[in-house]
């Protein structure tokens, strides 16, 4: 399980000789990692030493390709945790450090990823109904059907959790989830359906928007985008919106076990998400985090509870 594997880990990261920047240097939100390493092209083997993926429960078709093709992710396209020095590592050592199938560096603060206990809070209209406790929080958002509850289940390992934020009343609302009594997980309405009426749209870009510029304990947005199906605007609009505010995102490509179909324009999820990110290089300073996953195949989700272990432990220490 992952926390078997922490303590080698954070021990080997400590091993190496490494400077610190003060928190001052690094900012969430416009990270600018201390790159000082030949910027090469690393191969991202496949299998990282983290890879404590569970056994599919489920046969994927056509998905013999999946994990074993390796993406290829330049120095600078890296996302590297603050207080993470990479100079000392050669290629191989800094490919180990990579979470599988994402471009996120380890930092020393990656610990407490396990998930041993998930509660319903509450169901809040607006930020100042949110939990007032000062627990730090991630937001899950996404376009309606991009899978949001399947991976939020996935995440706490429960099947119907995230039902709860499908009840009527409460597909408008904040919902946050209580995870080991220390942190929230927080599901926010989707967006981008269809149907819904003008004054619904507009209203829920209001609550949401002031959400994220508001809620001081919000620690990352998580951006769920569906790699399975073409770029959409909608969720570029979305990705560009947080950069310009600066509101710390990570994306999170999903549905990652679908293999190209011609409808869907033939394309492989890689592909979709190698054209998104190139379409909002362009919003951020750096590149943000990314991490490929499958509610199906639970791709993905050992790797998404680390990142979130890392980025709130130091947000916990600063
Ligand atoms: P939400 O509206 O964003 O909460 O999306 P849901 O979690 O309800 O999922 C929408 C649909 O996509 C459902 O039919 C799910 O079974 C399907 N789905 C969700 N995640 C995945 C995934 O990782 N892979 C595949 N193949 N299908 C998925």
């Amino acid at each position: 399980m992952i926390l078997a594997q922490l303590p080698r880990l954070h021990l080997s990261i400590l091993a190496k000789p490494s400077f610190s920047l003060s928190s001052s240097h690094f900012n969430f939100l416009n990270p600018k990692p201390p790159v000082t390493v030949a910027r090469t092209l690393f191969s991202l083997a496949s299998k990282s030493n983290l890879a404590t993926v569970e056994p599919l429960p489920l046969p994927v078709s056509d998905s013999s390709d999946l994990d074993d093709a390796p993406v290829e992710i330049s120095l600078d396209k890296l996302f590297i945790p603050p207080e993470t020095d990479v100079s000392g590592y050669d290629p191989a050592s800094l490919t180990a450090r990579i979470l599988k199938g994402s471009n996120i560096v380890l930092s020393k603060y990656a610990r407490d990823a396990q998930v041993v206990q998930a509660d319903y809070v509450k169901s809040s209209v607006k930020t100042e109904d949110c939990p007032a406790d000062g627990l730090p929080e991630f937001a899950l958002v996404g376009r309606s059907n991009v899978g949001k509850s399947s991976l939020l289940n996935s995440l706490v390992r429960r099947k119907r959790l995230a039902l709860t934020s499908k009840k009527p009343g409460k597909t408008q609302c904040i919902n946050h989830f209580r995870i080991n009594d220390k942190w929230y997980l927080v599901d926010l309405p989707g967006y981008g359906y269809a149907s819904a009426p003008h004054e619904l749209k507009q209203d829920w870009n209001k609550f949401t928007k002031d959400y994220f510029l508001n809620r001081s304990t919000l620690v990352s947005v998580f951006l769920l985008v569906d790699a399975s199906i073409p770029v959409k605007q909608i969720d570029l609009e979305y990705a560009s919106w947080l950069g310009q505010n600066q509101v710390p995102m990570t994306l999170i490509f999903t549905k990652c076990d679908k293999r190209k179909k011609k409808k869907n324009g033939g394309k492989k999820p890689e592909e979709n998400i190698k054209e998104f990110q190139d379409l909002i290089q362009g919003f951020f300073e750096t590149t943000p985090p990314w991490i490929m996953t499958s509610s199906v195949t639970n791709q993905g989700r050992d790797e998404i509870l680390l990142h979130m272990a890392q980025l709130r432990n130091y947000w916990l220490k600063h």
